[in-house]
């Protein structure tokens, strides 16, 4: 079990570190400024600094078999780290903070399209969200408008814990059908844009809203009878 440092501060760039276990597939640290993939959030891409300045590059963030920990995945094998030895972490920042806004954007998104979620997915470049809704009603001009007029309002996001049972209480929390919240660690992280949005997501995201600037809506497609996929970029 690492310490996620990014769930307390998703901007930190870098951490030290000690090696914790060197499996086959990975690298786990005592704690990390890597997000592993999930939620519809890649993992993020970096190296691993070693004490005589060697890096060893990092070409995915998984996590692991137990709740969690976090797989650092090396872009070559054989990993020449050393259980016990101090690493400096270094995320490709430029990368996940273009995650943190598109990842922010969908939070503010689903709250202009008034439909179930039925999937999602984040990408550096663009990202997307699927709707259960009839697709007639899915127009990207305004759907555009309004993501950006609730962008333009600056508002700071907050992070919020709730027990399993508070959750379970409130079931209109949940808007994404095929991602259920992480259940059976006692506690559930909420991401919360006052006024606007309110809803469990363990990823990373932007201090304030206004860091996103402005979204495009690229494209709307027809991707099954409950999908209705609206993609978007940063503007
Ligand atoms: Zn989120």
């Amino acid at each position: 079990m690492a310490d996620l440092l990014f769930r307390e501060d998703a901007y930190l760039k870098t951490a030290i570190a000690e090696v914790v276990a060197c499996h086959g597939n990975g690298v786990e640290l005592d704690r990390t400024v890597f997000y592993p993939l999930g939620g519809g959030q890649p993992g993020d891409i970096g190296a691993l600094i070693r004490s005589n300045g060697e890096r060893v590059p990092i070409a995915d963030t998984r996590k692991g078999v137990s709740a969690e920990s976090v797989l650092h995945i090396p872009a070559n094998l054989p990993v020449p780290l050393e259980v016990g030895e101090p690493v400096t972490l270094e995320i490709d920042w430029q990368r996940r903070y273009a995650l943190m806004k598109l990842h922010t954007a969908l939070h503010v998104m689903s709250c202009v399209v008034v439909a179930p979620v039925t999937g999602g997915n984040i990408a550096p470049d663009k990202a997307r969200l699927d709707f259960d809704i009839d697709i007639n009603l899915l127009d990207a001009a305004r759907i555009e408008r309004e993501t950006n007029a609730i962008i333009a309002r600056g508002l700071e996001t907050e992070t919020v814990w709730i027990t399993d049972e508070e959750l379970d209480a409130r079931p209109e929390l949940v808007k994404t059908m095929s991602v259920q919240p992480p259940r059976g660690v006692g506690r559930v992280r909420l991401l919360r844009i006052p006024g606007v949005d309110l809803q469990p997501c363990g990823g990373t995201h932007v201090r304030n809203i206004g860091e996103i600037g402005a979204i495009r809506v690229v494209r709307i497609r027809n991707e099954g009878k409950r999908n209705k996929r609206v993609e978007i970029v940063l503007a």
